[in-house]
């Protein structure tokens, strides 16, 4: 039993809403990544990646889980709110350079010009 961070009354932990407000006591993001195609020894996995909000540090976090074709997770690990940011810079700080918008620009404008009258 816990308190709904909304109204303070009392909520199983079982329950998703609160009974008293109907506040959501527990909210998650849920996102599938595939794997690398090229790599065989990926072949049928894919990394679940879940956000769950909540009122308390603990509650907040981000889980990463490995899965597999059967359907059953692997291995999970969850990063606290600073380590998930920090592993977000680093992907986003390690990867190739990003298209520049002078290029998106022009294959937007090279797609409106296949239908475009001039
Ligand atoms: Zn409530």
């Amino acid at each position: 039993m816990r308190d709904c961070p909304e109204c303070g009354g009392p909520v199983e932990a079982r329950f998703h809403y609160c009974p008293w407000c109907s506040a959501p006591q527990r909210r998650k993001l849920v996102e599938f990544f595939r794997p690398h195609e090229e790599l065989d020894s990926d072949h049928g996995k894919a990394l679940r990646v879940s956000r769950y909000f909540g009122s308390t540090e603990p509650e907040r976090h981000v889980r990463f889980s490995v899965w597999n074709e059967t359907g059953s997770a692997e291995a999970a690990v969850s990063l606290d709110e600073e380590e998930a940011h920090r592993l977000a810079k680093f992907i986003l700080a390690s990867g190739p350079p990003r298209p520049s918008r002078q290029r998106l620009l022009e294959a937007v404008l090279g797609l409106a010009g296949g239908s475009r009258r001039r």
